[in-house]
């Protein structure tokens, strides 16, 4: 496939069910150390699209979301794999810490100037103006700021708002208390695990993997990857402490 030949929206992304009324999506086309998870829940009163992807096709459209139904869209932290998309959705929420990076979107908080800079950052052209020197994420300010401990509600699934600091300082994960599903940004995910950004703390990130070493869950939606069960979650966890930092 060549560089230059543009993009289908319909096939810029791939997409699969990965739980009852939970998709998984993702960009292929996009460098591996970019390429991370979008996911539609859809509610019984509101949709969440967790995440956002890189924003390089219009993500909306793809996810079919009926049009008089609510759409809350979550942002798991504020880096550029996963708040490209986020402003095509008028209800925006994120955590306290990263609050007001989310106004606009500076490279300096969504590290997006790392992606500019990365050889290959797409595979294939996702439209026919593409160029990485242009590749902006356009802002857009949350709706409401998140804390720990707050609820976010479908209708018919709660999820609690876990404040998970280290890779980035307002990583948040979704825990589901009845069931275990667990949305868990880039906190843990299958593969290296990156506490060496601007805004990241490996203190932070020790203190909340010995958190998730404590959690009751059944599955985890990783922010890259694909989902893991809680042993290999907890393995994870443990691989991080036990390495010499
Ligand atoms: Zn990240
Ligand atoms: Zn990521």
């Amino acid at each position: 496939m060549s560089a230059t030949a543009p993009a289908q929206a319909s096939d810029w992304f791939s997409h699969e069910i990965v739980g009852q009324d939970i998709t998984r999506i993702w960009e292929p086309h996009v460098h591996p150390y970019f390429r991370s998870n979008i996911f539609n829940v859809r509610g019984r009163d509101v949709d969440l699209v967790i995440d956002g992807g890189m924003g390089l096709v219009p993500l909306r459209p793809v996810l079919n979301l009926p049009r008089a139904k609510p759409v809350v869209a979550v942002a798991t932290h504020i880096h550029v794999d996963h708040v490209g998309a986020l402003s095509e959705f008028e209800t925006r929420v994120g955590h306290r810490e990263e609050a007001a990076f989310f106004e606009d979107m500076a490279d300096e908080h969504t590290l997006a100037h790392l992606f500019r800079a990365q050889p290959e950052a797409v595979g294939r052209s996702p439209n026919g103006a593409w160029s990485p020197q242009r590749f902006r994420i356009r802002p857009a300010a949350l709706a409401r700021i998140l804390d720990e401990g707050d609820m976010i509600e479908t209708g018919d699934r709660s999820y609690r708002v876990l404040h998970l600091p280290g890779h980035s300082r307002g990583s948040i994960g979704l825990l589901d208390e009845r069931n275990g599903d667990f949305f868990a940004g880039d906190a843990i995910y299958r593969g290296q695990l990156i506490d060496d950004l601007q805004g990241s703390d490996v203190q932070a990130y020790r203190k909340t993997m010995q958190r998730l070493l404590q959690i009751e869950l059944n599955r985890a939606y990783c922010g890259h990857g694909e989902p893991i069960g809680q042993n290999e979650l907890r393995s994870i966890a443990r691989a991080y402490l036990d390495s010499a930092r």
